[in-house]
């Protein structure tokens, strides 16, 4: 037995004691043996087994033996870790573990390893996977030396260490690399020039392993025109250890234009590069899709450039990226002036507008939007459409102003012919030629009773409701129309048979429109209802005869009226003459034997003949006003008055009489009529003044639009309001023939003369303060 004692000195020394028994008679009689000093061999065995313990992975001795079985021995506490197993466990029995392997799949393997090396007697190394108690996978890492005793069993010294972890992450890496397709390569730059590169690194150049790639025939790779780049960048690595990254195309082993990104990067020492390595990634696809990329974003930012709409994009904080020539000329906003800037401080005034709350719909829904509105700013329609994107908003937008003031155009004309049509009360028709449809107002309701609604009218509808009598007429007249190549206006009257079964008289009034060669297309026109008028016009042509006799009539007994005051007062003119002149002659022959009351009697006698006479004078010129009319001619109003003040001269003076006459115009009439109406009124103010105060006359005129109003007015005794409409008339005087001499006709004159001028007269007056007479005449005289 081996086993530590403690010297008498205190020290632990490990011996190892033998000892054997003699025995006699079965009775031991001799004991004997030796102690053994193998402290040194003892301590670093211990060490040893302490070590192995601590070491990572299981230490033992395994034994393969000659029929097959195995053992293991010296297990270390690793055992525990690597494979769940105590080392007493591990010693009592391989099973287990091989059973493990087994299990994991890699049995075969490992054995074959082991057979290897034991017939070979060259070291043990292999890799295999084991599946624990859980079920789960690890990977195991053995490394051991064979030795073979004489009977043939061989014993390998060995080490197990579990290599899950690492195996792990090579595992991930060569899954990284490889779908990553970055290949590894490397260059001993002291050693030759050959680039040990990995399997991804062949694989990308489509080179089998026998390939040898050097640094030579790398730039034998190198697709394109110029690889001297590629050859300085190469040199200034392994020179001066300078780094490089570039993306380049490679025509490969079997001939394949790829893109690939190589890095390569140096290691020094002692100032010298003595390795380069790197990555090659095949970056193929991507590239392609990059330049696809490039080449669609160059091509759609050129038909961009190239449409006629509007372009532009913002990105979410309503930056502007994009704004196309189109949009610079559409938004007259310069594309330096608004990229890099919120759209809606550039264009504050769409805040709030349909624009601004389109916008922000679509990128609230992530719903595109169209939509057509007017932009006063710039006094422009816009059509637009808005998409939205995670990155912002793309709007393409085009000017419609001219379709859209077409399209108000015809909507605002379509409106006013729907209101003229609702408006008048003529029934309008538009007669498409070409279709031969016919579109009926509603006054086809109103004036015919005709449900313009129901069905669709043509223009045998139309004819069919003509009067039998009229039919033939008037579409001959059309047809006439339609066929002659100038004439495009359509006029006819004829009766038009109404829903009630009666026939209303209408005119019918059409426009023709041709096409450019000529040919009728379209026909638009309106029918009236003239019934009413047609049965006025019966009427008024009735009245009018009937006056026309009644007129006749009056201008019958008018004449005969004149005629015979002509000749009353002519023939009385006569005998009148002869009372007053036997009168006359008495009074000469026999004055002396006449007395005073004689002489009285023939001087009231004489008067009253003279008295006679002028009624009689008076009475002519009365029936005589508007006979003897000439040619209007433009008279001197001041001329005219003049006149009758130089003839009333006299009396003027005497009596002191202010006349004031303004200046008055000259008009179109007779001389004769209008000097007997200025000298009647004249007269009349010189013969009614008042005898206390001195005369005052006043000849006054306004100008009116159609007439002249002239005034006379005095300060004389004034009427008294009741007679005003009296004294016009004939022989209608207010005072005794003692006061104021007078045959009261000179008014009725005046009214005359002034009526037929086709004027008006009048009188204001206040008794005792004076009279003032207003007569009219008209601008333009129509002479009956
Ligand atoms: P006569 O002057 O011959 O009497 P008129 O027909 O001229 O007849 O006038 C009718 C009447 O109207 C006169 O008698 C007179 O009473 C009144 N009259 C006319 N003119 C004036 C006047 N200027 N002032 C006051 N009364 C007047």
């Amino acid at each position: 037995m081996e086993l530590p004692i403690i010297t008498p000195k205190g020290n632990e020394v490990w011996v190892r004691v033998i000892g054997k028994a003699e025995f006699n008679n079965g009775k031991c009689t001799r004991i004997y043996g030796s102690f053994q000093d193998i402290d040194s061999r003892k301590t670093i065995e211990l060490r040893l087994k302490a070590i192995s313990n601590n070491l990572p992975g299981v230490i033992f001795k395994y034994s393969l033996f000659p029929d097959g079985t195995d053992k293991l021995n010296f297990v270390s506490d690793g055992s525990l870790e690597v494979w769940g197993l105590t080392p007493v466990e591990c010693i009592a029995s391989t099973a287990k573990i091989w059973e493990r392997i087994d299990s994991a799949g890699d049995l075969q393997l490992l054995k074959q390893s082991i057979l290897n090396s034991a017939l070979n007697l060259t070291p043990w190394q292999c890799t295999w996977r084991h599946r624990t108690e859980d079920g789960l996978i690890r990977w195991n890492a053995g490394k051991g030396k064979p030795t073979k005793l004489a009977d043939g069993t061989v014993v390998w010294d060995s080490l197990i260490i579990d290599i899950t972890d690492r195996k792990m992450l090579e595992q991930g890496l060569e899954r990284a690399t490889n779908l990553a397709r970055i290949g590894s390569w490397e260059l001993e730059t002291n050693l030759d020039n050959t680039i040990i590169c990995s399997s991804m690194t062949r694989e990308l150049l489509e080179v089998d392993e026998q390939y040898v790639l050097t640094f030579q025939n790398v730039f034998s790779f190198y697709h394109g025109s110029d690889s001297s780049e590629f050859e300085m960048v190469l040199r200034d690595l392994v020179k001066f250890g300078k780094k490089f990254d570039l993306e380049l195309q490679i025509k490969t082993g079997k001939g394949n234009i790829k893109w690939i990104r190589v890095i390569g990067e140096a290691e020094y020492l002692n100032g010298k590069t003595h390795k380069v390595f790197g990555s090659i990634q095949d970056i193929h696809i991507l590239k392609e899709s990059e330049l696809q990329l490039k080449s669609t974003l160059k091509e759609k930012s050129e038909i961009l450039e190239r449409i006629g709409d509007g372009f532009f994009a913002v990105d979410n904080d309503w930056k502007v990226k994009y704004w196309n020539r189109a949009a610079e000329k559409l938004a007259e906003v310069r594309k330096d002036d608004i990229i890099g800037n919120n759209l809606w401080d550039i264009f504050s005034d769409a805040l709030d507008t349909t624009f601004h709350k389109q916008y922000m719909q679509a990128k609230e829904t992530g719903m595109a939007v169209h939509f057509e509105d007017y932009f006063q700013p710039l006094d422009k329609w816009f059509e637009i459409s808005a998409h939205p994107s995670s990155t912002g908003l793309s709007v393409y937008f085009k000017d419609v102003s001219d379709r859209k003031l077409a399209d108000l155009e015809i909507k605002k004309g379509y409106e006013r012919f729907e209101k003229v049509t609702q408006a008048t009360s003529d029934a309008i028709w538009d007669w498409d030629i070409v279709e031969n449809t016919l579109y009926w107002g509603k006054g086809f309701t109103t004036l015919f009773g005709y449900n313009t609604e129901k069905g669709s009218p043509t223009l045998e509808s139309w004819s069919s409701h003509l009067h039998p009598d009229d039919r033939e007429r008037v579409i001959a007249s059309l047809e006439e129309m339609l066929e002659s190549k100038v004439n495009n206006h359509w006029r006819e009257e004829y009766r038009y048979l109404k829903g009630d079964g009666n026939y209303s008289e209408v005119i019918d009034k059409g426009i023709l429109i041709r096409d450019k060669h000529g040919k009728p297309n379209r026909m638009v026109g309106a029918m009236s209802d003239i019934t009413e008028r047609k049965l006025y016009e019966k009427s008024l042509k009735e009245i009018n005869q009937k006056l026309e006799q009644h007129a006749k009539k009056l201008a019958n007994s008018n004449e005969e009226l004149e005629q015979f005051a002509y000749m009353a007062s002519h023939d009385l003119q006569e005998p009148l003459r002869m009372v007053t002149s036997f009168l006359t002659q008495l009074e000469r022959k026999y004055s002396a034997k006449l007395d005073d009351k004689a002489h009285q009697y023939i001087y009231f006698a004489v008067d009253g003949a003279k008295r006679m006479r002028k009624i009689i004078l008076d009475l002519l010129e009365y029936s005589r006003v508007g006979k003897d009319i000439q040619n209007l001619e433009r008279i001197d109003l001041n001329e005219v008055v003049s006149g009758v003040l130089f003839a009333q001269q006299q009396v003027i003076t005497e009596n002191q009489i202010e006349v004031k006459v303004a200046e008055l115009p000259t008009i179109q009439g007779f001389n004769a009529p209008l000097v007997q109406v200025f000298h009647n009124l004249i007269s009349n103010a010189i013969k009614f003044r008042k005898k206390d105060i001195p005369a005052k006359i006043e000849i006054g005129y306004k100008e009116f639009n159609g007439h002249w109003e002239f005034t006379v007015q005095d300060n004389g005794i004034g009427i008294d309001k009741s007679y005003f409409p009296k004294i016009f008339l004939i022989f209608q005087r207010l005072h005794s023939r003692e006061d104021y001499s007078g045959t009261g006709i000179g008014l009725s004159i005046v009214k005359k003369i002034v009526d037929n001028f086709g004027g008006q007269i009048w009188v204001e007056s206040i008794e005792n303060k004076g009279s003032k007479f207003y007569f009219t005449i008209p601008k333009e005289i129509i002479v009956v």
